[in-house]
């Protein structure tokens, strides 16, 4: 029996006891998660420093913050989103008691990433033990130092048996998906998305795919061209443009290209300074098979800043690349890395053209000042999310369920909508055994019978 297929049963059996499911459990595992976030935030901290190079900062404000508030609001809501939700009653349910109750799904798989591993792990965890489930965690192998972590000090926080931590690469992952789950939570690359869609439909498991896909960012005209150019220059170079809501490519009318270009050159050299590889807040890429990936992207555009790498610092310096179409090398897969290619259009119904000729994005930005712009691009498009205006921030708002479509996957999460996917939204209709009276025109024999309608 493999170690995988042990954790597997020794967790069934621990949720089967039922210990999961009261709701004062629920929220003492959750407190404890809280406790393990505080208490390990330096050996969390160092580890994404060794990963990534991501520095204190990034690491407390895009990680640990954005856990905190989800735990705390778990926390704060569980009473509520685990009650009961009466439904509207008809005629032949005046006098029943008719009700939604969330109930626990069971054993929950979590595969996460290794981009930002802590929240893109933990934060369906939340969901899961908030919803009364027990969770295997696969952390991402390739994040080693942060999975290391985890490994170590989680089970000294949560219930070993109802929360393990199993670390390792793909064939532990292939072995963990021949087991039954009730449900998987995926969230990693559409390729790897199909393999645990696959492994999953032997045993009908539903699945929570998070996956990737090239967000498009069209800049309209008459906006405001030098915020748009900050806020957008933040969002792709943030965690060196690992992040899957970074903005992959930009899409503008040519008469601003030049401004758009000088707009983004500027901020970079703002927020990294001259030389972004010696700057704390500018990271590296996660390994060598990354680092080649995205160098290579860059065939056949035109660098018009930036470019320059280093193969032994796995470091690419933020870039924009012009010249760029749509059948260009760049615009063939998710960048996932500093490159930001622009490219041009002749308005907003040739943008809306261009984004529908390929599949559905994780997330579409929009910068301009016309609402009725933004709303055309709203109606003409289809994406996991719309973002107006800024970039990444919908990702803090947990009222916002936070998933793709089509190939950026499926489900949604967040706040109350991960208790809901990890819940069983069990309908209950308690009828009374009395009133048989009204039940009599449905008993055969009907012969002879019409009804008025
Ligand atoms: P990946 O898909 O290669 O790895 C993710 C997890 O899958 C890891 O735990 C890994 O062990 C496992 N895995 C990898 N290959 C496997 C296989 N053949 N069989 C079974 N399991 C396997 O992740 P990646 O490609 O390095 O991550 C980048 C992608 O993830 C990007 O496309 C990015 O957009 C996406 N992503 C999406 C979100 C989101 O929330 N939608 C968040 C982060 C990353």
């Amino acid at each position: 029996m493999s170690r995988e297929q042990v954790v597997v049963e020794q967790t069934r059996r621990a949720f089967q006891t039922g210990r999961s499911r009261p709701l004062n459990f629920r929220i003492q595992q959750l407190k404890k998660l809280q406790s393990f976030l505080q208490e390990r935030q330096k050996d969390i901290v160092d580890a994404q420093k060794k990963d990534l190079s991501k520095n204190k900062y990034v690491t407390e404000l895009f990680e640990m913050l954005i856990l905190e508030a989800e735990l705390k609001l778990a926390i704060s809501r569980l009473a509520e989103w685990a009650a009961p939700r009466p439904v509207e009653k008809n005629l032949l349910t005046l006098t029943d008691e008719v009700y939604i109750w969330p109930e626990p799904l069971g054993v929950v798989l979590i595969i996460g990433p290794w981009n930002y591993p802590w929240c893109l792990t933990l934060l369906p965890l939340v969901g899961a033990i908030a919803a009364g489930n027990a969770a295997i965690i696969k952390p991402s192998e390739i994040s080693l130092n942060s999975s290391k972590v985890m490994e170590e000090h989680l089970p000294q926080y949560l219930d070993k048996d109802l929360y393990p931590v199993v670390a390792g690469g793909v064939p532990e992952t292939q072995e963990l998906l021949k087991h039954k789950f009730d449900h998987i939570f995926y969230t990693g690359s559409t390729t790897v998305g199909k393999l645990v869609m696959e492994a999953a439909a032997r045993h009908l498991t539903p699945v929570t795919l998070e996956l990737g896909g090239k967000s498009p960012c069209y800049i309209d005209k008459n906006c405001d061209i030098a915020t748009a150019c900050r806020r957008i220059t933040w969002g792709k170079f943030l965690n060196c443009g690992q992040t899957c809501i970074a903005p992959d490519y930009i899409l503008c009318e040519s008469v601003i290209q030049s401004r758009v270009l000088e707009e983004i050159k500027k901020c970079i050299k703002e927020f990294y300074t001259d030389n972004p590889k010696a700057s704390d807040d500018y990271g590296c890429i996660i390994n060598q098979r990354h680092f080649k990936r995205i160098v290579s992207l860059m065939e056949g555009s035109t660098v018009a800043f930036g470019g320059d790498v280093d193969e032994s610092q796995r470091y690419i310096g933020p870039t924009v690349l012009k010249g760029v179409t749509g059948e260009s090398r760049v615009m063939e897969e998710e960048i996932f890395g500093p490159l930001l290619p622009i490219i041009t259009v002749d308005g907003v119904e040739d943008a809306i053209q261009f984004i529908n000729n390929r599949e559905k994005p994780l997330v579409l930005y929009v910068f301009s000042h016309d609402t009725k712009l933004i709303k055309r691009m709203i109606a003409g498009t289809s994406s996991g999310a719309v973002l107006a205006n800024d970039c990444i921030s919908h990702f803090v708002d947990s009222a916002l369920p936070f998933g793709g479509v089509g190939y950026s996957g499926m489900g949604r999460y967040r706040g109350r909508h991960s208790f809901d996917q990890l819940s069983n939204l069990r309908s209950c209709l308690i009828k009374q055994l009395n009133l048989e009276v009204v039940n009599s025109m449905r008993y055969p024999p009907h012969t002879g019978r019409r009804l008025a309608w």
